[in-house]
């Protein structure tokens, strides 16, 4: 079955969430484990996960991919932004052992000027500090577009993190199809090409999800302005080709467009209708 579905808020807890989702025609979703630009995360109410849980495996659907705040910088160069990223990093992973098995995705970071080797430490640092041997979430690292000083806008440097934490295995890679058109992968040109050298430097089996999105800018502009599907650089084509391209059969497909939830049904609709596999 196709996996797909939008950024869903989670103002109104789990079972809205799922509500909201099957309202918009998904089969899975992506929500902010708190505010995304501030930092406060309400307290999980047991039995609001339980009704999700219960009516997301009544669907059959799968996994649900948590996102972090935008506000967590692992590689600040401030120690008090770090102390945030890893309290609210280690807080997260425990609200997601509510929901067993999903993901928990986050932007790798900006060194702000310390060297891409420095922010690499400081990453690598929070992640052994806060993975667990017991958690069931894997978290995901995602693909950057490289805008300013950001880390994990080449395959090489996600790799360098994976390669340095010790619960290395609790880690995966959620590929944002923006980000890396503006970091200068030709996703739209050279899909298999981009995904043989993914596999050759990470691996795919690292691959665990998709921030399934069209770039206002050309390949390697590096400006992280997303677009709908298909009113951007990347275009139609290469969207029905990657929803289809079999080395990504089965990973969730996350849609971060500018829309509302009428024009993310629409996407949504759009897509599976595209989809040659089972909709
Ligand atoms: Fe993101
Ligand atoms: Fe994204
Ligand atoms: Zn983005």
């Amino acid at each position: 079955m196709m996996k797909i579905g939008s950024h869903i808020s989670s103002a109104k807890g789990y079972e809205a969430m799922g509500k909201q989702a099957l309202k918009l025609g998904a089969s899975t979703f992506a929500f902010f484990t708190r505010n995304p630009r501030g930092g406060n995360a309400k307290a999980v109410d047991k039995e609001d996960v339980e009704k999700f849980l219960t009516l997301w495996k009544a669907k059959g659907y799968g996994k649900i991919v948590a996102h972090a705040p935008y506000t967590l910088n692992a590689c600040s160069d401030k120690p008090e932004v770090r102390r945030f990223a890893r309290e609210a990093f280690a807080e997260d992973l425990q609200r997601m052992e509510y929901t067993p098995g999903n993901y928990y995705n986050f932007h790798p970071g900006s060194h702000v000027g310390q060297g891409t080797e420095e922010g690499i430490r400081w990453i690598t640092e929070l992640l052994n500090e806060c993975l667990y041997e017991e958690m069931t979430t894997t978290v995901l690292l995602e693909t950057m577009a490289g805008k300013g000083s950001e880390i994990g806008c080449s395959f090489e440097e996600l790799q360098a993190i994976l390669g340095q934490v010790r619960l290395s295995g609790k880690l995966g890679i959620c590929l944002d199809t923006c980000h890396v058109w503006d970091a200068g992968y030709d996703i739209a040109g050279d899909l298999d090409g981009v995904l043989e050298e993914f596999d050759r430097i990470v691996g795919l089996d690292r691959l665990k999800a998709i921030h399934i999105n069209d770039s206002q800018n050309g390949l390697g502009s590096h400006k992280d302005r997303h677009a709908r599907i298909g009113e951007g650089c990347i275009g139609l084509d290469a969207f029905v080709r990657l929803i289809n391209h079999p080395k990504l059969e089965g990973l969730p497909f996350i849609l971060e467009t500018p829309n509302d939830d009428a024009g993310w049904a629409e996407e949504i609709a759009m897509l599976r209708d595209v989809y040659r596999g089972e909709r």
